[in-house]
């Protein structure tokens, strides 16, 4: 049994959850404690406790603690990968990536605890000098989701550290194994008792409690755009700081002038790896008239030769997806587009076993053209292997198509004009804007996050995380 980490102590919960593979629901990836809301309570407790000595830690302690946590994480890649693999059902290069990044995050905001975060100015008024400083917020409540299981626990809990807050760290309950492997690095780092603190249980409970308790400074969240509305409800009653990164339907734009394998490589990629569960993921297709047949032909030939299988078997290139309700939500958004008038090229099945028999939740991916921009497959995430196409007229037409969507994530397009390229980054109604390159791929040290119906709040990863974590204080001295 794997257990919740508060102030300092391994505790049993109330519950049990059992966390399977959905590579194979045979395998019971582990059996994991499940905190309630006094629990949760009582980590937010130990926090508080915690705080103001870690608050005035040195940053060479601070460095110390995240470098040392960063260099196991990377030197456990091949294991915590292999872990993740099997509870989340991401490729297994996939998932040792995700835990490269994971480690590279820590390491990063080792160096960010250095970073002088101040200024000096002098002041409008004779003889009086101001400096502006930042100060680290209180606890902070990190709520995620289950499809970066480790990536996103660390570029929350990194900077959160880093800055010199105090953590309450409650995952997804899909996926406790990564962030259960993580919290035990993290015990053992030399971070004093009650600094971190890891709480398993529902969203309902447990997360909840982390939302209403007032010596809770900030939560920072990722996840669905329904329950990110109800953690801007619960923050802004109570005037506690906040942060939200939620869903897409991030555009993929292909120009008649696109290099063809560039274009599909994008489209595959983003498309469909990590089984399409990215936020980044390119679920909407625009393509310009000129090159739609030749570049329908390619992608079909393309993932003709996808392989779905066990995402730890070598040569998978499409894993599982998570579990059967978002297998079951996949398929009827396949039912739902034709039933609307799209039309289903390939794929779209749920395939109950594996190429050797396991039992589990696989999908071949699906690619529906024939679809307009009002129809529910362009405006809602789907969250799975599931791309839609759409055709334009020209650039014009791509790129209010593009643009025409409640999210703003991630906006990709494939063009070698440099024009075009240069006028759709300026115009991408997007938080981040790729040419030629796949939609999903980000780098761990610049901003993450997007705008309209995306994100809420300051910008994640790179030093701009420093706006969330900590709060300024101007002070006026004079001499
Ligand atoms: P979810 O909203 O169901 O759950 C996210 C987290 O919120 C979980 O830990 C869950 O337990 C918790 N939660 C649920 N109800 C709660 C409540 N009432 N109070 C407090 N916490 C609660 O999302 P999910 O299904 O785990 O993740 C998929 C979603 O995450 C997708 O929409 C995806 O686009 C989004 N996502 C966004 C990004 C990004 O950075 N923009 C990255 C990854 C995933």
């Amino acid at each position: 049994m794997f257990r919740n980490f508060i102030g300092g102590a391994w505790l049993e919960g109330p519950g049990v959850a059992r966390n399977i593979n959905p590579s194979d629901t045979r395998d019971l990836v582990g059996e994991y404690a499940q905190a309630d809301a006094d629990q949760a309570r009582q980590a937010i407790a130990a926090a508080e406790v915690a705080f103001p000595a870690w608050s005035l830690s040195t940053p060479q302690q601070r460095f110390d603690i995240l470098d040392a946590v960063g260099a196991e994480v990377l030197a456990r890649r091949a294991e915590l990968g292999d872990l993740l693999a099997r509870e989340e059902g991401k490729t297994l290069p996939e998932a040792i990536g995700e835990v490269v990044r994971a480690g590279n995050i820590f390491k990063y905001f080792a160096g960010e605890a250095l970073r002088p975060g101040g200024e000096a100015m002098p002041s409008v008024r004779p003889g009086v000098g101001v400096e502006i400083t930042r100060e680290p917020l209180g606890v902070v409540g990190i709520i995620t989701p289950w499809n970066f299981p480790i990536a996103i626990p660390a570029w929350k809990i990194a900077p959160a550290l880093a800055y010199g807050n105090c953590v309450v760290f409650k995952p997804a309950e899909l996926v406790p194994g990564s962030a259960w492997a993580l919290a035990e690095i993290l015990s053992r780092s030399g971070l004093p008792q009650g600094v971190f603190n890891l709480v398993m249980g529902r969203g309902q409970e447990v997360g909840a409690t982390l939302l209403e308790d007032p010596r809770v400074a900030a939560i920072t969240f990722t996840g669905s755009v329904a329950t990110g509305q109800k953690v801007a409800a619960a923050c802004v009653a109570r005037m506690a700081k906040f942060q939200l990164e939620m869903g897409g339907k991030n555009p993929m734009i292909v120009l008649d002038d696109a290099d063809l394998d560039v274009a599909v490589n994008c489209a595959v990629n983003s498309g469909f790896f990590s089984t399409g569960q990215r936020c980044t993921a390119s679920s909407r297709l625009i393509v310009t008239d000129g090159i739609h047949d030749r570049f329908m032909l390619a992608m079909v030939e393309r993932m003709k030769s996808l392989t779905v299988d066990d995402a730890r078997k070598p040569g998978t290139d499409i894993g599982p997806v998570v579990d059967q309700t978002q297998l079951e939500r996949d398929r009827a958004y396949v039912d739902l587009a034709q039933a609307e008038g799209g039309r289903l090229v390939l794929g779209g099945e749920a395939i109950a076993h594996s190429v050797d028999g396991q039992p589990g939740f696989y999908m071949s991916p699906a690619l529906i053209t024939d679809s307009t921009p009002g129809m529910r497959i362009n405006r809602e995430e789907v969250f799975g292997p599931v791309v839609s196409v759409q055709r334009a007229r020209d650039y014009e037409h791509a790129l209010a198509l593009a643009n025409d969507t409640p999210f703003g994530l991630a906006s990709g397009i494939a063009t070698t004009s440099l024009k075009y390229a240069t006028h759709f980054k300026r115009h991408a109604q997007a938080g981040m804007v790729m040419v030629n390159l796949p939609t999903a791929g980000v780098d761990y040290h610049v901003p993450f996050g997007g705008r309209k119906g995306s994100s809420w709040g300051a910008r994640e990863q790179g030093r701009h995380a420093a706006e969330f974590y900590t709060t300024l204080k101007t002070s006026y001295t004079h001499a």
